[in-house]
């Protein structure tokens, strides 16, 4: 992403679904995942890849699995048959009891500004409807970015 410039992330309903049936079914606990795609201006979704979350306190937080997601990276390298790329765009992760948007503990992992952040709160009655951020080159704060189905 270059600076000042927000993609769009293009999820599908089926995705968003994928993510809110995982972050519900983690509660109390916090779930993760990564998220493979394509495009620039416009990032699709076009893999929703649940990982284990191994951080210490799965309540308070997330880890994404360090041997998954080298995995995915060494699956997701070199250009697909049909000449497009795809790459791991990002990840999500719940909040349970929480709020859909980055916590202050989530912006200090924030350190890839090509990442995408797709954040869901979630509670007793299930998820809430996932919002998109990224943490643009240089910025201190999150921004929010448009999901776009
Ligand atoms: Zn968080």
């Amino acid at each position: 992403m270059k600076h000042g410039l927000k993609p769009q992330l293009q999820l599908s309903p089926r995705h968003r679904a994928a993510i809110q049936d995982a972050a519900a079914a983690a509660y109390p606990n916090e779930c993760c995942g990564l998220l493979v795609g394509e495009g620039d201006e416009v990032v699709t979704v076009t893999e929703v890849v649940p990982t284990a979350n191994t951080a210490d306190d799965p309540r308070r937080a997330f880890a994404i699995d360090p041997q998954e997601q080298f995995n995915l990276l060494r699956a997701t390298r070199g250009p697909l048959e049909n000449g497009k790329s795809r790459r791991v765009v990002g990840h999500y992760h719940s909040h349970p009891d929480g709020s859909a948007a980055p916590s202050r503990h989530d912006l200090a992992m924030a350190y890839d500004p090509e990442a995408l952040w797709v954040v869901v709160a979630t509670s007793r009655e299930g998820a809430s409807p996932p919002r998109a951020f990224c943490r643009p080159e240089g910025a201190d704060t999150f921004v929010e970015i448009e999901l776009i189905a």
